[in-house]
């Protein structure tokens, strides 16, 4: 059983981030690392959607070299 420990600041639907329950590893990590700007520390995670809706709209954005 998973136990929901955050909440998406985006769309408010709860989930479980791995890394704050103290584990190494967590799903957003495999996930393309989001600009630093385009993170601020109080915002927390966001949940799976939408961290990867917005790699995506991120990544959209690099020129294609
Ligand atoms: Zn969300």
């Amino acid at each position: 059983m998973t136990t929901s420990n955050q909440t998406c600041f985006k769309c408010g639907l709860d989930f479980y981030c791995q890394s704050l329950a103290g584990e190494t590893t967590c799903w957003c990590m495999a996930l393309p690392a989001l600009p630093k700007d385009q993170v601020s520390p109080d915002q927390g995670c966001l949940c799976q959607k939408c961290l990867k809706e917005q790699t995506d709209n991120q990544l959209s954005k690099l020129p294609i070299l």
